[in-house]
């Protein structure tokens, strides 16, 4: 089994749930007592937050690129970075490294495409909806992005910062959740992108009238499947 060399703490909240399903979904593979091979960074979201907020992604980049060399050193044989919105700096981590990056929007595009689905409405931060970097991945596949409208985007965009990466997980925000989905679904979503890794511990399937594509359980079944050959 490969070891996978995790980029995480953005949040833990949503990094604990990785480890948790990286773990899981190889027993299920293996059986027995097998658990995942793993190596895990977890940064101080604190100091993550604070440069995003600033918008200094460059020092970002440079940050995240150091810690991706780390875990390389220590005998990562893959790489993954437990975040959607910091994939804004993928190029810089993916450059730093030998070993290969696995981008979640890639195990993302794969599943939406493996669904037939050609146009997502995508949930995440207001730097993942905003800019284009997720968008313009998901379009390498064929993919049509549309994103809720301006008040929809603080309200998707402030519950994850204000609760969930707290883990607060609120009835009524999964409510206000369900609202935004229906109105991306009537503006001709076909799917959901549950674009920031903490969203899938407020919805699920259960939520949404089409599809939704979990980028955390994604990312992980991607890892798993590069583990195991
Ligand atoms: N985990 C989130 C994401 O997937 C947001 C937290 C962060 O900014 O890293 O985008």
């Amino acid at each position: 089994m490969r070891m996978i060399g995790v980029l995480g703490g953005m949040s833990w909240e949503s990094s604990a749930e990785w480890y948790r399903r990286a773990n899981g979904a190889v027993r299920e593979r293996l059986g027995g007592y097998h658990s995942a091979r793993i190596v895990l960074d977890s940064l101080d979201f604190a100091e993550v937050e604070a440069l995003q907020a600033a918008g200094d992604w460059p020092e970002a980049g440079r940050r995240l690129a150091t810690r991706a060399r780390a875990l390389e050193s220590a005998g990562a044989e893959c790489l993954v970075l437990c975040t959607n919105t910091m994939h804004l700096v993928a190029d810089e981590i993916e450059a730093a490294v030998d070993i290969p990056f696995l981008h979640i929007a890639d195990a993302t595009a794969a599943a939406v495409a493996g669904a037939g689905v050609d146009a997502i409405g995508l949930l995440g931060t207001a730097f993942t909806m905003e800019q284009s970097f997720y968008r313009d991945r998901l379009a390498r596949t064929g993919i049509r992005t549309l994103v809720p409208d301006a008040d929809d985007r603080r309200t998707v965009h402030e519950i994850i910062y204000g609760e969930l990466v707290h883990g607060i997980v609120a009835p009524a925000s999964r409510d206000r959740y369900r609202a935004v989905i229906g109105r991306l679904v009537d503006a001709g979503a076909a799917g959901i992108v549950l674009g920031c890794t903490e969203i899938e511990l407020l919805v699920s399937q259960d939520d949404s009238p089409v599809p939704v594509f979990p980028t955390t359980a994604l990312q992980v079944a991607a890892a798993v499947d590069f583990a195991l050959g």
